[in-house]
Protein backbone atom coordinates (compact mmCIF):
# COMPACT_ATOMS: atom_id res chain seq x y z
CA UNK A 1 0.00 0.00 0.00
CA UNK A 2 1.80 3.54 -1.02
CA UNK A 3 0.52 6.61 1.03
CA UNK A 4 0.78 9.22 -0.87
CA UNK A 5 -0.32 13.36 0.21
CA UNK A 6 -2.18 15.86 -1.81
CA UNK A 7 -1.41 19.22 -0.75
CA UNK A 8 -4.24 21.82 -1.67
CA UNK A 9 -3.05 25.61 -2.29
CA UNK A 10 -6.29 26.20 -4.46
CA UNK A 11 -6.19 27.39 -8.41
CA UNK A 12 -9.22 26.58 -10.73
CA UNK A 13 -9.12 23.17 -10.04
CA UNK A 14 -10.72 23.57 -6.48
CA UNK A 15 -12.57 26.79 -7.57
CA UNK A 16 -16.63 27.63 -7.93
CA UNK A 17 -18.21 30.62 -9.26
CA UNK A 18 -18.94 33.18 -6.64
CA UNK A 19 -22.59 34.05 -6.08
CA UNK A 20 -22.22 37.39 -5.99
CA UNK A 21 -19.59 38.30 -9.42
CA UNK A 22 -19.79 35.25 -11.08
CA UNK A 23 -16.24 35.10 -10.68
CA UNK A 24 -14.04 32.61 -10.07
CA UNK A 25 -12.63 31.93 -6.44
CA UNK A 26 -11.18 28.85 -4.69
CA UNK A 27 -13.10 26.69 -2.18
CA UNK A 28 -12.35 23.98 0.38
CA UNK A 29 -10.94 20.96 -0.38
CA UNK A 30 -14.24 18.84 0.66
CA UNK A 31 -16.24 20.45 -1.91
CA UNK A 32 -13.27 19.59 -4.57
CA UNK A 33 -12.86 15.69 -3.79
CA UNK A 34 -16.86 14.55 -3.51
CA UNK A 35 -16.72 14.22 -6.67
CA UNK A 36 -14.18 11.86 -7.30
CA UNK A 37 -14.75 7.76 -6.09
CA UNK A 38 -11.76 6.62 -7.81
CA UNK A 39 -9.62 8.93 -5.06
CA UNK A 40 -9.82 5.56 -3.12
CA UNK A 41 -8.47 2.73 -4.11
CA UNK A 42 -6.90 -0.86 -2.72
CA UNK A 43 -3.02 0.00 -3.31
CA UNK A 44 -3.04 3.97 -2.53
CA UNK A 45 -4.35 5.56 0.08
CA UNK A 46 -4.76 9.23 -0.10
CA UNK A 47 -4.93 11.85 2.07
CA UNK A 48 -4.97 15.33 2.32
CA UNK A 49 -4.40 18.93 3.78
CA UNK A 50 -4.87 22.00 2.52
CA UNK A 51 -2.89 25.79 2.82
CA UNK A 52 -4.15 27.88 5.43
CA UNK A 53 -5.15 30.37 2.55
CA UNK A 54 -5.96 28.29 -0.33
CA UNK A 55 -5.44 30.70 -3.25
CA UNK A 56 -5.25 31.97 -6.75
CA UNK A 57 -1.55 31.10 -7.51
CA UNK A 58 -1.51 34.73 -9.13
CA UNK A 59 -1.10 35.84 -5.52
CA UNK A 60 1.27 33.27 -4.98
CA UNK A 61 4.47 34.53 -3.17
CA UNK A 62 7.61 33.26 -1.09
CA UNK A 63 5.60 32.76 2.14
CA UNK A 64 3.42 30.10 0.84
CA UNK A 65 6.05 28.19 -1.31
CA UNK A 66 7.77 27.89 2.22
CA UNK A 67 4.77 26.74 3.76
CA UNK A 68 4.47 24.04 1.01
CA UNK A 69 7.89 22.87 1.80
CA UNK A 70 7.49 23.13 5.25
CA UNK A 71 3.94 20.75 4.76
CA UNK A 72 6.62 18.09 2.70
CA UNK A 73 9.20 17.89 5.18
CA UNK A 74 7.32 17.41 8.23
CA UNK A 75 5.03 14.62 6.39
CA UNK A 76 8.09 13.37 4.57
CA UNK A 77 8.99 10.39 6.25
CA UNK A 78 5.09 9.26 6.52
CA UNK A 79 4.37 9.71 2.72
CA UNK A 80 5.54 8.09 -0.40
CA UNK A 81 4.60 10.63 -2.37
CA UNK A 82 3.38 14.24 -3.02
CA UNK A 83 1.00 15.80 -5.04
CA UNK A 84 0.48 19.60 -4.90
CA UNK A 85 -2.73 20.81 -6.25
CA UNK A 86 -1.69 24.76 -7.99
CA UNK A 87 -3.07 27.05 -10.03
CA UNK A 88 -1.76 26.45 -13.53
CA UNK A 89 -1.00 30.63 -13.53
CA UNK A 90 2.59 30.38 -11.41
CA UNK A 91 2.99 26.68 -11.17
CA UNK A 92 6.05 26.67 -13.12
CA UNK A 93 7.59 29.03 -10.85
CA UNK A 94 6.05 27.54 -7.45
CA UNK A 95 7.28 24.34 -9.03
CA UNK A 96 10.77 25.54 -9.77
CA UNK A 97 11.76 27.38 -6.51
CA UNK A 98 10.38 23.81 -4.59
CA UNK A 99 12.53 21.80 -6.91
CA UNK A 100 15.61 24.07 -5.63
CA UNK A 101 14.33 24.45 -1.59
CA UNK A 102 13.68 20.82 -1.41
CA UNK A 103 17.71 19.32 -1.57
CA UNK A 104 18.38 15.58 -1.43
CA UNK A 105 14.71 15.46 -2.42
CA UNK A 106 14.08 11.48 -3.30
CA UNK A 107 10.50 10.86 -3.09
CA UNK A 108 8.16 12.57 -6.07
CA UNK A 109 6.31 15.77 -5.75
CA UNK A 110 4.21 16.40 -8.29
CA UNK A 111 2.12 19.38 -9.37
CA UNK A 112 -0.93 19.59 -10.92
CA UNK A 113 -4.53 21.49 -11.88
CA UNK A 114 -6.44 21.78 -14.66
CA UNK A 115 -8.12 24.43 -17.31
CA UNK A 116 -11.55 24.24 -16.07
CA UNK A 117 -13.05 23.51 -12.25
CA UNK A 118 -13.53 19.77 -10.93
CA UNK A 119 -17.40 20.36 -10.62
CA UNK A 120 -17.94 21.60 -14.38
CA UNK A 121 -19.05 19.12 -16.67
CA UNK A 122 -15.97 19.01 -19.29
CA UNK A 123 -13.13 19.31 -16.05
CA UNK A 124 -9.80 18.38 -17.02
CA UNK A 125 -8.78 18.12 -13.45
CA UNK A 126 -10.39 14.48 -12.49
CA UNK A 127 -7.78 13.00 -14.94
CA UNK A 128 -4.85 15.33 -13.99
CA UNK A 129 -5.27 14.94 -10.45
CA UNK A 130 -5.61 10.81 -10.59
CA UNK A 131 -3.02 10.08 -12.48
CA UNK A 132 -0.76 12.31 -10.56
CA UNK A 133 -1.32 10.25 -7.37
CA UNK A 134 -0.56 6.95 -9.61
CA UNK A 135 2.76 9.02 -11.01
CA UNK A 136 3.03 10.13 -7.34
CA UNK A 137 3.55 6.51 -6.29
CA UNK A 138 6.58 5.68 -8.48
CA UNK A 139 9.76 5.35 -6.40
CA UNK A 140 11.99 5.87 -9.39
CA UNK A 141 11.02 9.46 -9.71
CA UNK A 142 12.60 11.70 -7.16
CA UNK A 143 12.24 15.19 -8.38
CA UNK A 144 9.71 18.03 -8.55
CA UNK A 145 7.43 17.44 -11.70
CA UNK A 146 4.35 19.17 -13.36
CA UNK A 147 1.78 16.80 -14.66
CA UNK A 148 -0.97 18.31 -17.39
CA UNK A 149 -2.78 16.81 -20.02
CA UNK A 150 -1.05 13.47 -20.23
CA UNK A 151 2.37 14.76 -19.76
CA UNK A 152 4.97 14.47 -16.95
CA UNK A 153 7.44 17.41 -17.22
CA UNK A 154 10.50 18.26 -15.11
CA UNK A 155 9.21 20.91 -12.82
CA UNK A 156 11.80 23.75 -13.43
CA UNK A 157 11.87 23.10 -17.07
CA UNK A 158 8.27 24.00 -17.81
CA UNK A 159 6.72 27.11 -19.03
CA UNK A 160 2.91 27.88 -19.04
CA UNK A 161 2.28 28.34 -22.81
CA UNK A 162 -1.40 28.24 -23.41
CA UNK A 163 -4.70 29.81 -21.18
CA UNK A 164 -7.30 28.27 -23.22
CA UNK A 165 -6.03 24.55 -24.40
CA UNK A 166 -5.90 21.42 -21.55
CA UNK A 167 -2.18 21.85 -22.88
CA UNK A 168 -1.38 24.40 -21.12
CA UNK A 169 2.58 23.60 -20.43
CA UNK A 170 5.60 23.15 -22.31
CA UNK A 171 9.50 21.70 -21.44
CA UNK A 172 10.81 23.83 -24.34
CA UNK A 173 14.29 22.38 -23.52
CA UNK A 174 14.54 19.23 -22.13
CA UNK A 175 12.48 15.58 -23.10
CA UNK A 176 9.11 15.11 -21.24
CA UNK A 177 9.94 12.32 -18.09
CA UNK A 178 6.45 10.46 -19.21
CA UNK A 179 3.50 10.27 -21.66
CA UNK A 180 0.09 9.03 -20.76
CA UNK A 181 -2.00 7.26 -22.77
CA UNK A 182 -3.85 3.82 -21.98
CA UNK A 183 -0.27 3.14 -20.35
CA UNK A 184 1.86 5.75 -18.48
CA UNK A 185 5.25 5.47 -20.91
CA UNK A 186 8.44 6.69 -18.30
CA UNK A 187 11.11 8.16 -19.94
CA UNK A 188 13.36 7.12 -17.27
CA UNK A 189 16.52 7.83 -18.72
CA UNK A 190 16.04 11.91 -18.07
CA UNK A 191 14.92 11.25 -14.61
CA UNK A 192 17.03 12.80 -11.73
CA UNK A 193 18.78 10.41 -10.08
CA UNK A 194 19.22 11.16 -6.23
CA UNK A 195 21.38 9.61 -3.90
CA UNK A 196 20.45 11.44 -0.61
CA UNK A 197 18.45 9.68 1.95
CA UNK A 198 18.10 12.99 4.10
CA UNK A 199 16.19 15.88 2.36
CA UNK A 200 17.05 19.53 3.85
CA UNK A 201 14.53 21.82 2.47
CA UNK A 202 15.99 25.36 2.35
CA UNK A 203 13.59 28.67 3.14
CA UNK A 204 15.46 31.06 3.43
CA UNK A 205 14.46 32.57 0.05
CA UNK A 206 14.49 36.63 -0.54
CA UNK A 207 12.66 38.65 -3.75
CA UNK A 208 15.75 40.73 -4.11
CA UNK A 209 15.34 39.78 -8.38
CA UNK A 210 14.00 41.87 -10.99
CA UNK A 211 13.41 41.01 -14.31
CA UNK A 212 14.59 43.15 -17.13
CA UNK A 213 12.47 42.20 -20.89
CA UNK A 214 14.25 44.13 -23.15
CA UNK A 215 12.90 45.50 -26.33
CA UNK A 216 14.21 47.63 -29.16
CA UNK A 217 14.14 51.66 -27.76
CA UNK A 218 13.89 50.69 -24.57
CA UNK A 219 14.32 54.16 -22.38
CA UNK A 220 17.99 54.01 -20.24
CA UNK A 221 15.38 55.50 -17.28
CA UNK A 222 13.96 52.08 -17.38
CA UNK A 223 17.01 50.24 -17.54
CA UNK A 224 18.67 52.32 -15.18
CA UNK A 225 15.90 52.33 -12.66
CA UNK A 226 14.66 48.90 -12.52
CA UNK A 227 18.75 47.81 -11.28
CA UNK A 228 18.76 50.10 -8.82
CA UNK A 229 15.11 47.98 -7.23
CA UNK A 230 17.50 44.62 -6.77
CA UNK A 231 20.69 43.16 -6.04
CA UNK A 232 19.91 40.22 -8.48
CA UNK A 233 19.00 41.06 -11.96
CA UNK A 234 17.54 38.69 -14.70
CA UNK A 235 17.63 40.24 -18.51
CA UNK A 236 15.55 38.81 -21.24
CA UNK A 237 17.36 39.22 -24.12
CA UNK A 238 17.67 38.40 -27.67
CA UNK A 239 18.06 35.24 -29.47
CA UNK A 240 20.57 33.53 -28.28
CA UNK A 241 21.56 35.65 -25.69
CA UNK A 242 22.05 39.26 -27.38
CA UNK A 243 21.02 43.02 -26.59
CA UNK A 244 22.10 46.12 -27.73
CA UNK A 245 25.98 46.91 -27.53
CA UNK A 246 24.87 51.21 -27.26
CA UNK A 247 27.42 52.37 -24.75
CA UNK A 248 24.57 53.53 -22.05
CA UNK A 249 22.96 50.49 -21.84
CA UNK A 250 27.01 48.44 -21.26
CA UNK A 251 27.16 51.49 -18.65
CA UNK A 252 24.34 50.56 -16.56
CA UNK A 253 25.30 46.80 -16.70
CA UNK A 254 28.55 47.29 -16.39
CA UNK A 255 28.15 49.52 -13.58
CA UNK A 256 25.53 47.38 -11.16
CA UNK A 257 28.31 44.23 -11.88
CA UNK A 258 30.77 46.88 -10.38
CA UNK A 259 28.42 47.34 -7.20
CA UNK A 260 28.45 43.61 -6.75
CA UNK A 261 24.80 42.88 -8.11
CA UNK A 262 24.82 39.41 -10.03
CA UNK A 263 22.79 39.93 -13.83
CA UNK A 264 21.79 36.95 -15.37
CA UNK A 265 20.90 36.81 -18.93
CA UNK A 266 17.78 35.01 -20.40
CA UNK A 267 16.36 34.64 -23.69
CA UNK A 268 13.09 35.58 -24.57
CA UNK A 269 13.06 33.11 -26.89
CA UNK A 270 11.92 29.67 -25.35
CA UNK A 271 13.55 27.13 -27.06
CA UNK A 272 17.39 27.45 -27.25
CA UNK A 273 20.34 28.12 -25.12
CA UNK A 274 22.00 31.52 -24.30
CA UNK A 275 25.26 31.97 -25.97
CA UNK A 276 26.68 34.99 -25.16
CA UNK A 277 29.92 34.50 -27.43
CA UNK A 278 28.18 33.99 -30.48
CA UNK A 279 27.50 37.44 -31.71
CA UNK A 280 29.04 40.60 -30.90
CA UNK A 281 26.61 41.82 -28.96
CA UNK A 282 26.27 38.65 -26.81
CA UNK A 283 29.94 38.92 -26.47
CA UNK A 284 30.16 42.48 -24.99
CA UNK A 285 27.77 40.91 -22.30
CA UNK A 286 29.65 38.36 -21.21
CA UNK A 287 33.26 40.65 -20.99
CA UNK A 288 31.46 42.93 -18.51
CA UNK A 289 30.39 39.71 -16.36
CA UNK A 290 27.14 39.29 -17.14
CA UNK A 291 26.31 35.16 -16.50
CA UNK A 292 24.47 33.66 -19.10
CA UNK A 293 21.46 31.56 -17.83
CA UNK A 294 22.34 28.80 -20.46
CA UNK A 295 18.91 26.89 -21.81
CA UNK A 296 17.08 27.63 -18.30
CA UNK A 297 13.76 29.06 -18.25
CA UNK A 298 13.18 32.47 -17.36
CA UNK A 299 11.02 31.08 -14.36
CA UNK A 300 14.31 28.69 -13.17
CA UNK A 301 16.41 31.69 -13.24
CA UNK A 302 14.13 33.95 -11.08
CA UNK A 303 13.56 31.49 -8.63
CA UNK A 304 16.77 29.82 -8.08
CA UNK A 305 18.31 33.93 -7.78
CA UNK A 306 15.61 33.80 -4.93
CA UNK A 307 17.23 30.83 -3.70
CA UNK A 308 20.73 32.24 -3.96
CA UNK A 309 20.31 35.16 -2.71
CA UNK A 310 19.01 33.65 0.80
CA UNK A 311 22.15 31.57 1.09
CA UNK A 312 24.95 33.32 3.21
CA UNK A 313 28.02 32.44 0.78
CA UNK A 314 30.12 34.75 -1.10
CA UNK A 315 29.06 36.72 -4.56
CA UNK A 316 31.40 34.38 -6.29
CA UNK A 317 30.02 31.29 -5.44
CA UNK A 318 26.49 32.62 -5.92
CA UNK A 319 27.45 32.86 -9.23
CA UNK A 320 29.21 29.53 -10.10
CA UNK A 321 26.27 27.69 -8.04
CA UNK A 322 23.63 29.75 -10.66
CA UNK A 323 25.76 28.40 -13.47
CA UNK A 324 26.08 24.72 -12.11
CA UNK A 325 23.37 22.32 -12.77
CA UNK A 326 22.17 21.81 -9.63
CA UNK A 327 18.60 20.26 -9.71
CA UNK A 328 18.43 19.19 -13.55
CA UNK A 329 17.03 22.94 -14.38
CA UNK A 330 20.14 23.38 -17.02
CA UNK A 331 22.17 21.97 -19.67
CA UNK A 332 25.88 22.26 -18.67
N1 LIG B 1 -5.93 31.79 -12.09
C1 LIG B 1 -5.82 30.37 -11.87
C2 LIG B 1 -4.67 30.12 -10.94
O1 LIG B 1 -3.55 30.08 -11.35
C3 LIG B 1 -5.63 29.66 -13.16
C4 LIG B 1 -5.51 28.16 -13.06
O2 LIG B 1 -5.58 27.57 -12.01
O3 LIG B 1 -5.35 27.52 -14.09
O4 LIG B 1 -4.87 29.97 -9.76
Amino acid sequence: MKHILIIYTGGTIGMQKSRHSNALAAVDFKSLTSSIPQLKSSDINVEHISLKNVIDSSNMTIEYWVEIAQLIESNYNDFDGFVILHGSDTMAYSASALSFMLEGLSKPVIFTGSQIPIGARRTDAKENLITSIEISANKDIQEVCVYFEDKLYRGNRTVKINSQQFEAFSSPNYPILAEVGVNIKYNSSYFLRSNSKKLKVNTSLTNDVCLIKLFPSIKKEVISSMINTSKNIVIESFGSGNASDQSWFLDELSNAVNEEKLIVNCSQCLVGNVKQGEYETGSKLEKIGVISAGDMTTEAAITKLMFLSGKDISLNDKKNLFKKNIRGEITE
